[in-house]
């Protein structure tokens, strides 16, 4: 096992990450920048080093200083969280070369699935279904509208190193090709430095479901089943439920067989994600994300399993020492994504928490690095706290979401609160009948109203 670990993140992820080396009597190195001396994952580290400036591309992005406060602290493994370094391959491959272990799969994974035409390619061979589409990269306006009359209007530009929901424009006819084709382009070279492009059908009422998967050294590939992701703000989501209200456990097991079969074909090793889009019963993969995702805790609640301890414990070598067939499934949860944002505009409200008091009881959870006192400084995500809550059936896991949201008190910065109260209110949602074109939607009618 690792002597000491150094979480290469901050707010909830690090915390969590933190807690999970805790238990297993690692002790952490916790990095941060100037503007976060007094962040919660800095308190509760056993030890901190300061990697720069606010600005996340000159800290948190800062591979060198990065690597230099592993070096200094004597840690001999690396988490990077979700977000910032998490899918740099370049980077996953720079702490193996100092000698480190870099908690994830290996780099050359990463750089496969980092990009998006050549992960479609690698799991249209492994026997995935994909969204109909171009048969790989777009070069030029007269192939994407040789492409879009093939696969028929409406068609989405993606970006082949998009992410985060950026880079995606919709072409409904002819007529939006060449601008949808010309903004994507631009979206993409100014956020990812690569304007590769590629094309798929724009699916007009799927859900999003994503299959969670964890792989050993020793060829051992599981799923801890599905999440729904469909509730989706300009294709950013903002609350996932597991297992989805729309799927059979049979359709799980199916999809989880079609998964697990690929990746342990491919030599896949550490956590990972694929999602799909799911309409008329049929799944078609959109990308694979090779790290933690922001939603694992509802995985956790229903498969009682600590997704970042496993994640652990593979980098260190140790196999996964259970199968399939011991993963069982058991509930409903529900995780609300609590962000520093005015819940009707949307923007960004960092501040000062003068108080903050986290609900509690049976099968609530609260991940958060949130405390009263604390400024949320204006420089990075506005997630400021994930609440989870699980429960024996649907019903019961919204009904205790509502009480726990209640409960929840966020005071000095508006939050998404309330918003999370009125989608917990609504009857579609409750009937679980959603695509990701809902919440959209949803929220457009409260403007109105
Ligand atoms: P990113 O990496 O930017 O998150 P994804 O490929 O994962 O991009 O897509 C993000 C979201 O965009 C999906 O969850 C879905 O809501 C929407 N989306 C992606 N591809 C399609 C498609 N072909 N048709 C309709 N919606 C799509």
């Amino acid at each position: 096992m690792f002597h000491k670990v150094l979480i290469a993140n901050r707010g909830e992820i690090a915390l969590r990450i933190q807690r999970a080396c805790r238990e297993l009597g690692i002790p952490t190195v916790a990095v941060h920048s100037t503007a976060d001396a007094q962040a919660m994952h800095v308190r509760l580290a056993d030890e901190s080093v300061c990697i720069g400036p606010p600005s996340a591309r000159d800290s948190y992005l800062n591979v060198a200083a990065i690597l230099s406060a592993a070096a200094v602290t004597g840690a001999d493994a690396i988490h990077p969280g979700y977000g910032f370094l998490s899918e740099n391959a370049n980077f996953a491959e720079m702490v193996e070369a100092h000698g480190l272990t870099f908690i994830g799969p290996s780099s050359a994974h990463i750089r496969m699935m980092g990009d998006k035409i050549t992960a479609k390619t690698a799991m249209a061979s492994l026997g995935v279904p994909l969204v109909p589409g171009s048969d790989g990269e777009v070069k030029d306006l007269d192939e994407a509208r040789a492409v879009a009359d093939r696969i028929k209007y409406p068609v989405l530009i993606k970006a082949a190193a998009g992410g985060g929901g950026r880079g995606m424009k919709v072409a409904h006819s002819e007529d939006d090709l060449e601008e949808a084709w010309r903004v994507a382009r631009t979206e993409a070279r100014t956020a990812f430095g690569n304007d590769a492009v590629y094309i798929e059908k724009y699916l007009d009422r799927p859900r999003h479901i994503e299959m969670q998967v964890m792989a050993d050294s020793f060829g051992h590939v599981v799923h801890f089943g599905e999440r729904d992701c469909s509730l989706q703000r300009r294709h950013q989501k903002l609350l996932e439920e597991a297992g989805s209200p729309a799927l059979t456990g049979a359709e799980r097991d199916a999809l989880g067989a079609t998964v697990t079969a690929g990746l342990a074909k491919l030599g896949y090793r550490n956590a990972g994600t694929l999602e799909f889009l799911y309409q008329d019963g049929q799944f078609s993969f959109i990308e694979m994300n090779t790290r933690l995702q922001v939603e694992h805790p509802v995985t956790e609640m229903v498969c009682g399993v600590d997704l970042v301890r496993e994640q652990i414990r593979i980098a260190a070598g140790q196999a996964l020492g259970y199968t399939q067939a011991d993963v069982t499934f058991s509930g409903h949860a529900i995780e609300c994504r609590v962000t520093a944002e005015d819940p009707e505009t949307f923007m960004p409200t960092p501040g000062l928490v003068s108080v903050f008091h986290a609900p509690g009881g049976l099968g609530v959870r609260v991940d958060s690095a949130l405390y009263a006192g604390y400024v949320v400084p204006p420089f990075y995500d506005s997630l400021v706290a994930k609440l989870i809550v699980h429960a024996p059936t649907r019903p019961e896991a919204i009904a205790r979401m509502r009480r726990a949201l209640a409960e929840f008190a966020v005071v000095g910065i508006k939050t998404t609160i309330p918003l999370h109260q009125r989608i917990m209110n609504d009857p579609e949602f409750q009937a679980g009948d959603y695509t990701i074109h809902w919440l959209e939607q949803f929220v457009e009618r409260l403007a109105e109203d």
